[in-house]
C-alpha cells in the first residue's frame, strides 16, 4: 500500500491538530503535533531558567533535551514527552503559550525540532501539523494542506479550549495571545509561516469536522492515484 507525506500548516487555532489527528486515524498514519516539540522546548527554557537570546545557552541546554511521541491509549493520540515525562497537558499553559513564538523563532531551535522531524517522515504514512511543514519540512509532500478560519472563530475555539484548564482565562487575553503569536510566526527570519505555493487552501470557518475530513480524505486519495511514490 502506497504511503505518502501530508502537511497541515496555518495560523494558530485554526484545527490543524483536530484535522491531522482525525486524518492520521482513518489512514493509519502516524500524526505528529510539530506544534508541541515547540512547546516542550519551552517548558524546558522555562524551567531552567534558559535565556533564549544567548545562543550558547541554547545550544548547550538542547544538548539535555529529548523529544518522544508516545501512543496513549486513553486519549486514542500520541503525546509529548520531555526526558521521558509526558508533558501534554503542561505544554498548553498559557505561560507556555505565551513564550513559544519567541523561542520557535531561534535558529538552533528550529534546526533542533526540523531534524527530527524530517527522520519521522522517512518511512511516510505521516500527517504532520505546524506552521513551516509544507515549507521547510517536507518541501516535496504529496499533499500540502494550508488551513485558515476567520480570526473571531479561531479565538472563540481557544477560548473554549483554555477554560478547561485556567477557568479564569478571559477571552482578550487569548484573543492577544493568539495576535502576537501569529505576527512573530509569520514574521520571524528562519522558516516564517507562509503558504507554500503548492499548498491548497482549506476555510474551514463554517465546516464541521466531518465535512473537512471529507474534503482532505478526497484529497489524499486524488495524491495517491497520481503520486509516484
Ligand atoms: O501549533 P501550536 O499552536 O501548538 O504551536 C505553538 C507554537 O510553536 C507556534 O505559535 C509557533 O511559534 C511554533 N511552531 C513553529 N513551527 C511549527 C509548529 C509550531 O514555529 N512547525
Amino acid at each position: 500500500m502506497k504511503k505518502i507525506i501530508i502537511t497541515i500548516d496555518g495560523y494558530s487555532s485554526c484545527g490543524k491538530s483536530t484535522l491531522a489527528k482525525a486524518l492520521a486515524a482513518e489512514l493509519n498514519y502516524v500524526f505528529v503535533d510539530s506544534g508541541a516539540m515547540y512547546r516542550a522546548i519551552t517548558l524546558y527554557f522555562l524551567r531552567n531558567h534558559i535565556d533564549w537570546n544567548n545562543k550558547s545557552q541554547v545550544v548547550k541546554a538542547l544538548e539535555n533535551i529529548t523529544l518522544e511521541f508516545g501512543y496513549c491509549d486513553d486519549n486514542a493520540t500520541s503525546e509529548i514527552y520531555l526526558n521521558d515525562e509526558n508533558v501534554e497537558w503542561l505544554i498548553r499553559d498559557m505561560v507556555v503559550a505565551e513564550n513559544v513564538s519567541e523561542v520557535a523563532a531561534v535558529k538552533e531551535v528550529r534546526e533542533f525540532a526540523v531534524r527530527q522531524q524530517r527522520k519521522m517522515g522517512d518511512t511516510k504514512g505521516i500527517v504532520m501539523d505546524g506552521r513551516d511543514i509544507g515549507t521547510t519540512v517536507f518541501p516535496d509532500a504529496e499533499l500540502k494542506i494550508f488551513l485558515t478560519a476567520d480570526p473571531a472563530v479561531r479565538v472563540e475555539r481557544r477560548f473554549r479550549e483554555m477554560l478547561t484548564k485556567n477557568p479564569h482565562i478571559t477571552i482578550d487575553e487569548v484573543k492577544t495571545n493568539l495576535e502576537v503569536r501569529d505576527y512573530i510566526d509569520s514574521h520571524r527570519e528562519f522558516s516564517p509561516l507562509k503558504k507554500a505555493d503548492d499548498a491548497i487552501v482549506l476555510d474551514n470557518s463554517n465546516l464541521s469536522m466531518k465535512d473537512q475530513l471529507k474534503i482532505a480524505l478526497k484529497l489524499v486519495k486524488e495524491r495517491l492515484e497520481t503520486s509516484k511514490v
